[in-house]
């Protein structure tokens, strides 16, 4: 089937058209002028502009996969976790679109959509492992189906790209974060701060991010007291400390995760990450030896469908459709939606 998914829960706007595992075209709209003033993401700009684009993304999708409107077989749309404006906006055009075409509407997890994209990308066999790691996410699920997720653990604070944008901020670097850390860390001294590993010493998959963003702020802080500002090289010095200890976190708990997924006797073991933080290369890389080591495939979906996209969810919309799962008129808008916890809630009215 010819599915058209709509994405729109944080601050892109986009639409894409899938025919199976085939991409026939994804557009995303970005925000980040938008919020650029503010420091982060503004709700109420996010909702007006998702409100204003999503038509217009819609367009730009099918005129992209050559289609007229009435070849789409089914609208797949995000009926959250998210900012609940752009979510609903979002939920609003799918209902208008499937009642319009008399076709089939299928709510779709944000997070499931993530953690489907290696079966799009690459076409793994259930189940596989995977380490989900974005500006908002961090956590391990066992995916064994499009509505079967274990949670193995997951960060009890921040996120890993946030705190890459936090630390990205306090050095005066520009956002998005990441990729401006990874930058400035690439030729640095990751050994010369001495940043924490934390939560090691807790068994368990748990992870945890705010420490390190502390730990910045005071090293910061010393540096430009001792010194009156921030030379090049300690600034690099700094990102290359905070990136190891992010790496070495991740790395360690992916570890556990492993263990705790190949318990299971996987008839094919496979480990995939997405999520922006993916793009990472330190980190990649270490969690790539660590699959090598353990006879585990290693996973990593193309940067563009590991952030924010629509073709994630009409992928994901896709596999919940071919197991005969649709949503109704009464699909709702859900601000909050764990994953774990999505087997029964998935579809419908959310209730
Ligand atoms: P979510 O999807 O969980 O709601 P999000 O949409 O903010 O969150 P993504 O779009 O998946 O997340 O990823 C964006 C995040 O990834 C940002 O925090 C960004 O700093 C981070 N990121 C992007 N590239 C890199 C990189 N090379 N290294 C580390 N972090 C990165
Ligand atoms: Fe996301």
């Amino acid at each position: 089937p010819i599915i058209l998914g709509l994405e729109s829960s944080c601050d892109d706007t986009a639409a894409a058209v899938l025919r199976g595992r085939e991409i026939l075209s994804s557009v995303v709209m970005g925000q980040t002028e938008l919020h650029a003033a503010f420091g982060g993401v503004v709700p109420e700009i996010a909702a007006r502009a998702h409100a204003e684009k999503l038509d217009l993304a819609v367009e730009q999708a099918l005129a992209e996969a050559d289609l007229p409107l009435s070849e789409i077989d089914a609208i797949a749309v995000t009926a959250g976790p998210g900012l609940i404006g752009g979510v609903l906006s979002g939920v609003m055009l799918a209902k208008g679109l499937a009642t319009g075409l008399g076709k089939p509407l299928v709510g779709v997890n944000h997070l499931a959509g993530h953690a489907l994209t290696p079966r799009l990308t690459d076409g793994l066999a259930y189940p596989y492992l995977m380490l989900l790691v974005s500006g908002g996410h961090c956590q391990f699920l066992i995916v064994r189906g499009p509505e079967d997720f274990t949670r193995l653990g997951g960060t009890i604070d921040d996120a890993p790209g946030e705190a890459f944008d936090k630390t990205a901020r306090l050095l005066g670097l520009p956002q998005p974060g990441g990729p401006s850390v990874e930058t400035a860390a690439r030729d640095a001294d990751e050994t010369r701060f001495k940043f924490p590993r934390p939560l090691l010493d807790r068994e368990g998959c748990d992870l945890s991010f705010s420490g390190l963003k502390t730990a910045l702020l005071r090293m910061r802080d010393k540096l430009v007291e001792a010194q009156g500002g921030l030379h090049e090289a300690d600034r690099d010095d700094l990102c290359a400390g905070f990136q190891a200890a992010v790496r070495d976190v991740l790395a360690e708990k992916t570890r556990r995760a492993l263990a705790l997924y190949l318990a299971d006797a996987p008839a094919v073991p496979a480990f995939a990450i997405a999520g922006g933080v993916a793009a990472n290369r330190a980190i990649r890389g270490a969690l790539e030896s660590l699959c090598a080591e353990r006879g585990v495939a290693f996973t990593a979906p193309p940067l563009r469908l590991c952030t924010d996209n629509a073709a994630m969810i009409a992928y994901a919309g896709g596999e919940l459709l071919a197991e005969g799962e649709t949503s109704d008129m009464a699909l709702s808008a859900r601000p909050r939606w764990p994953l774990d916890r999505a087997a029964a809630p998935l579809l419908g009215s959310g209730k």
